[in-house]
């Protein structure tokens, strides 16, 4: 007897339901998506219960006939595409006919519909794929499509469904997407009733994300415009390094305005990150990717998250390129880093991809303001997004003796201070509380991260330390604040990566080797990266099984905390980078090795100490931030005192 069947359509539907719709969120992605392929310029949702109860969209569209708004929920019923080269040329967000078809198979659904030319809307009720009834209806010109009961019928699929406030997470998350890719749009959302977010038409992106998440976040955004024409146009915005995530979670890609989840995008900009985020620190990006329609392919998942670009490392560089460049022009990495430039391919002028690209009604510049706190959740009531790293603090926190850090020979001087001498002379100290002042204007309002351009080539006087934790300096802009641990840090992490790429391995034997026993994923970690520590100074000898002996370290590093800090190496780096660039793993220790070894805070430094240390830091690559992303040196210029001072 033979045994192969066609599958009915409602069970095919089922199938492919468990393709395209994965959670409440994609339903609404779908949604969303066919409203702005309608031309909608109004979008409202309605959820409850994270969107296990009702999920409810309308928009102002274009709307369907009756026959149409039946023939929609039909499978591979589309209006998109009608012949086998549409494929190739695909400028709609949907294209393959599934969505309705996938999300009623699986849930109740109602939809009414409007087009101008007709008077009367339809109403479309289907359920479980079952159509059960189609009667006239009033609405004005659009269509409103109600989701109900989701997963009602697949029982499986419904356990699946995280906690409410979950799924409401990604919902709020698929929103927050379109609301940014598409400003000239106005989006409502709420939530059992309460409004979620609610934004009018904006003209342009920047309007749209202070809309979105408020001035906080707005005030650490960069523009970036770029790439290259043929390849990967690229604009948006991407944030100082000084916002930090611990996820990407914050970080929003679209390419030719579809949402993407993509690893060529996401590489391409931690790539553009590189040296002045760690790994595991990711920035705020919100990357609008513009590539000719022949250039990707949209048709590679069921779901339309996922796009295959035909030259991705093309694609990626140019990003990258457009990130540099980005954050070079805001002064936080220097300028002139060599790029190649194939030879094909022109270089896309900013005027260039500005005009084309529809984000930019106008010119942002957007300046750092070192009042503003980083927002640890956005203006919205969302459940963190855009979570700020809490242990971000944990790098700064280890301090060992003053003996230890400076156990450098006095003749290295290229990185390392001598020792210190302990009769430092202080200030007389004048006790703040004995003297009533009145209260202070603060001048957080007025002290901003220099920029790279700001600072060198200026001749920096450091005047004294404060709290025995920051430089104060002038020059004849103004005033200056420096951080000692990350201005310190900054020069070692320079240092190192030189000196891994110059080969010139400089270290310091242990009176005794260090036997150290390694965890299994210490272990691991080891074989990955026993060659860069090699090129950084550590002289490691593996003994039986997974016990290793530490020879020698590289200089700078305290020698008592040899151990340790091979351990913590070890620990940071994660196994799954196993196929990371060499260069990320190299830049990834640099960093840590330079943490470790870094003058801490609440640390007496001479006049002396205080005037190498800022030397060094200009001739570093980025003195105005270290590796982790913070500001180095804060400024406050001549003007900002004046004006501090109401003399302006
Ligand atoms: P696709 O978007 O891939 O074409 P869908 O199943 O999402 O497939 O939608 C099927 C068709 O229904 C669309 O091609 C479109 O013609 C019509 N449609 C769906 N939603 C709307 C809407 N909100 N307004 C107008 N037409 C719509
Ligand atoms: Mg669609």
């Amino acid at each position: 007897m033979n045994k192969i069947r066609i599958l009915s359509d409602n069970l095919a539907n089922q199938i492919a339901a468990g393709e395209v719709v994965e959670r409440p969120a994609s339903v609404i992605k779908e949604l969303i998506e066919n409203s702005i392929d309608a031309g909608a310029t109004r979008i409202s949702i309605d959820i409850e219960l994270g969107g296990r109860r009702l999920m409810k969209i309308s928009d102002n569209g274009e709307g369907m006939t009756r026959d149409d708004a039946i023939l929609a929920f039909e499978r591979h019923a589309t209006s998109k595409i009608k012949e086998p080269e549409d494929l190739g040329r695909i400028g709609t967000l949907g294209f393959r006919g599934e969505a309705l078809a996938s999300i009623a198979s699986v849930a109740k659904v109602e939809l009414t519909t409007k087009i101008e030319d007709e008077l009367a809307a339809t109403l479309v009720q289907i359920e479980g794929g079952r159509l059960i009834d189609v009667r006239d209806a009033a609405r004005p010109t659009g269509t409103t499509i109600a989701v109900r009961d989701l997963f009602f019928n697949t029982p499986a699929r419904r356990k699946f469904m995280r906690s409410e406030a979950t799924e409401n997470y990604h919902l709020t998350s698929i929103v927050q997407h379109y609301a940014l890719a598409h400003p000239e749009i106005a989006f409502t959302l709420t939530n059992n009733g309460r409004e979620v977010l609610q934004v009018s038409p904006a003209k342009d992106l920047r309007e749209r994300a202070f809309q979105v998440f408020g001035a906080g976040l707005l005030e650490s955004l960069l523009p970036v415009r770029g790439g290259r024409e043929f390849t990967a146009t690229v604009s948006g915005y991407i944030s100082a390094p000084r916002e930090r995530r611990t996820n990407r979670d914050s970080q929003y890609f679209f390419v030719n305005r579809r949402f993407v989840r993509d690893k060529a995008i996401a590489g391409g900009l931690l790539e553009g990150y590189r040296s002045v985020l760690p790994h595991g620190v990711y920035p705020v990006a919100f990357l609008f990717v513009d590539v000719p329609l022949e250039e990707i392919d949209v048709n590679v998942h069921p779901a339309k998250t996922e796009v295959r670009f035909r030259r991705t490392e093309a694609v990626k560089e140019a990003i990258a390129e457009a990130v540099r460049n980005a954050l070079a022009s805001a002064g936080i990495v220097a300028h002139g880093e060599p790029v190649e430039e194939p030879v094909e391919e022109r270089f896309v002028s900013t005027a260039a991809a500005s005009t084309e690209s529809p984000y930019f009604a106008d010119q942002p510049k957007m300046y750092f303001d070192a009042g503003e706190p980083a927002p640890s959740e956005p203006a919205l009531n969302i459940p963190a997004p855009v979570a700020v790293r809490e242990d971000a603090d944990a790098y700064f926190s280890y301090s060992p003796p003053i003996e230890e850090a400076f156990s450098v020979p006095p003749s290295q001087t290229d990185g390392s201070f001598e020792q210190f001498e302990e009769n430092v002379p202080t200030p007389a100290a004048i006790s703040a509380d004995s003297v009533a002042l009145p209260p202070m204007n603060s001048a957080e309002r007025f002290a901003k991260p220099a920029e790279v351009a700001a600072v060198s080539g200026h001749a920096i006087r450091p005047i004294a330390q404060l709290h025995e934790s920051f430089i104060i300096a002038v020059d004849d802009e103004g005033l200056l604040l420096v951080d000692q641990h990350v201005a310190h840090e900054r020069i070692l992490f320079d240092k190192y990566r030189a000196r891994e790429t110059g080969r010139e391995t400089e270290s310091q034997n242990l009176l005794l080797p260090e036997t150290l026993d390694l965890t299994p994923a210490q272990s691991e970690a080891f074989q990955l990266i026993e060659d860069q520590l090699a090129e950084l100074g550590f002289d490691v000898m593996k003994l039986s099984g997974r016990t290793i002996a530490i020879k020698s370290i590289p200089t700078d590093l305290p020698a008592a905390e040899a151990k340790n800090l091979l351990a913590e190496i070890l620990d940071n780096i994660e196994v799954d980078k196993r196929g990371a660039a060499k260069s990320t793993l190299r830049d990834d220790i640099a960093a840590s090795l330079a943490c470790k070894a870094a003058v801490k805070i609440n640390m007496k430094l001479t006049p002396e100490k205080m005037q190498w240390l800022i030397d060094k830091l200009l001739l570093t690559s980025s003195p105005t931030t270290c590796p982790h992303g913070r500001p180095v040196i804060l400024r406050l210029t001549m003007k900002d005192i004046e004006r501090g001072f109401h003399r302006t």
